[in-house]
């Protein structure tokens, strides 16, 4: 492949990750947006979920750090809270609270934020050995440019056409790669569906003045098949707090004033209603539905044109309750980089591997819990998934008490550990050990107020690690 001109199609944080590590290896990169990026972090059409509870678990901040060495640092000055997981969370698993240990560590901040930081480091002038990133904001690609059977290039709505050794697709959920493929002549990828039926409805909050809590963000979990409802309570730059409330089956967040705060009331604890019902609401309340876990099998195809990959949602995209796509984006960049430093041929199908290696052990998360639910469609259900699922049962409880086992569960949601990371002797071993014990639960926590309406016995620390 020549490497003189790559074109990333979708200027979110997949193609904008993908963009840096190809300006490391091409010496020109376009990236192709068909939204124009504002100049201020606020909301964009392209990125409708960025409205909802974004977090970036560790391995996406360690992969971010690396591609853009400080940008935590400006998005801790620009108001990002680094959450510790569980030790800053009141945390309401579906074996009940969780005891805060010292864990792992989230960023939270508002997606426009995170976006922008990222996309400002992306475009400004190119340090030591890496390439100009041009960006071609409201231009929508339509199709791929032919050479043969293999892409050269991208056709865009304007009808105009831009020659590339290398297109990666980052165009998110939509993706028409399956289309575009077909038209050079190759079938459609297998897809994987597994669709909770979940939805969220979210709304932005002034933190109250004078709020003091021990805990910086509230997450209360559904216990599926029991309950369906989830609620999180996340902090954000500028003073604010971000609650998302999803339901699974159908049973979405709704967006009505009245129905929001009572959805809230309904979760499996008073917690996250008793912060919310005194603080002052600063946007309406925003719907999504789009969240089934989706899967295009593209590193299964035999056949593959030379001079295009896909990436980030548009190869697997997650029920994001879990909050995992951007780390995945972010470590299948990694493996595009990986891809490109090995010489040989056959590039694009190894990079395809990389991508459905990156996103493996967060679709074992993301479809073992969703498949908990009655109303989750998928194509079946294996009696292999429900064995697993007892078994994380048993660990998400002993998680609770024990804080080897509990860093090693969060872990696995952060990123950091594979799954079967689970099933390690020790781990075993303690699961074991606890369900002979079965400790005492640990005891619900006394939610906090602002200090006009606390009374003496309110900002309790119960659940705290002793
Ligand atoms: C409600 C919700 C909450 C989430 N919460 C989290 C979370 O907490 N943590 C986390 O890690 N992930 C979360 N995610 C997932 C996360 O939003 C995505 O994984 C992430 O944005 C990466 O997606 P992407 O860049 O592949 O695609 P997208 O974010 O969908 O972006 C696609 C981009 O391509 C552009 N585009 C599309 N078509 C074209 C075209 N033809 N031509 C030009 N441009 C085009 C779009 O305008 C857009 O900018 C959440 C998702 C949802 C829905």
């Amino acid at each position: 492949m020549k490497r003189e001109h790559a074109v990333v199609v979708g200027g979110s944080m997949a193609g904008l990750l993908a963009a840096r590590v190809l300006s490391a290896h091409f010496d020109r990169v376009t990236l192709i947006e068909r939204d124009r990026f504002p100049d201020e972090p606020v909301f964009r059409a392209g990125v409708p979920q960025a409205r909802h509870v974004h977090v970036l678990w560790n391995r996406g901040r360690e992969v971010v750090e690396v591609l853009f060495p400080g940008l935590e640092d400006t998005l801790g000055m620009a108001g990002a809270v680094v959450v510790g997981v569980p030790a800053d969370v009141l945390w309401l698993t579906s074996a009940g609270w969780r005891r805060r240990f010292d864990g792992t560590e989230m960023l939270s901040c508002s997606r426009p934020l995170l976006d922008w930081a990222v996309r400002r480091r992306l475009t400004e002038a190119p340090d030591g050995d890496r390439a100009k990133v041009d960006v071609l904001e409201g231009h929508h690609v339509t199709g791929l440019l032919a050479q043969g059977r293999d892409v050269a290039g991208v056709v865009l709505g304007s009808g105009g056409e831009l020659p590339a050794d290398l297109v990666v697709d980052a165009t998110g959920r939509g993706s028409r790669a399956p289309s575009w493929l077909a038209a050079l002549g190759y079938p459609a990828p297998p897809e994987t569906r597994v669709d909770p039926l979940l939805g969220y409805a979210s709304r932005y909050y002034a933190i109250p003045p004078g709020f003091d809590a021990d805990w910086k963000a509230l997450y209360i979990q559904a216990d599926p098949p029991a309950t369906r409802r989830t609620g999180g309570l996340f902090p954000l730059e500028g003073g604010r707090w971000l609650c998302s409330l999803s339901g699974a089956g159908r049973d979405y967040g709704p967006t009505g004033e009245d129905a929001f705060l009572e959805f809230a009331k309904g979760l499996r604890s008073p917690v996250l209603y008793e912060a919310i019902r005194d603080a002052e609401p600063l946007t309406p309340i925003t719907a999504f539905r789009r969240t089934a876990n989706h899967r295009r099998h593209y590193e299964r195809l035999r056949a593959w044109p030379r001079g295009f990959v896909v990436t980030g949602d548009a190869a697997c995209a997650f029920n994001p309750i879990y909050g995992q796509g951007m780390s995945v984006a972010a470590v299948a960049a990694l493996a595009l980089d990986r891809c490109l430093r090995e010489p040989g041929p056959g590039f694009e199908r190894r990079f395809q591997r990389g991508v459905a290696r990156s996103a493996a052990g967060a679709w074992l998360v993301a479809t073992g819990e969703d498949l908990r639910y009655r109303e989750t469609e998928a194509a079946h259900v294996r009696l292999r998934t429900r064995v697993i699922n007892a078994y994380v049962d048993e660990v998400v409880a002993t998680a609770n008490v024990d804080r080897h086992v509990c860093r090693r569960l969060v872990d696995v949601l952060a990123l950091m550990a594979a799954p079967t990371s689970l099933f390690a002797p020790a781990v075993l071993a303690r699961v074991a050990a606890n369900r002979v014990r079965r400790p005492a639960p640990v005891p619900m926590p006394v939610p906090s107020r602002p200090p006009h309406d606390r009374n003496a016995e309110t900002s309790g620390r119960p659940g705290r690690d002793p």
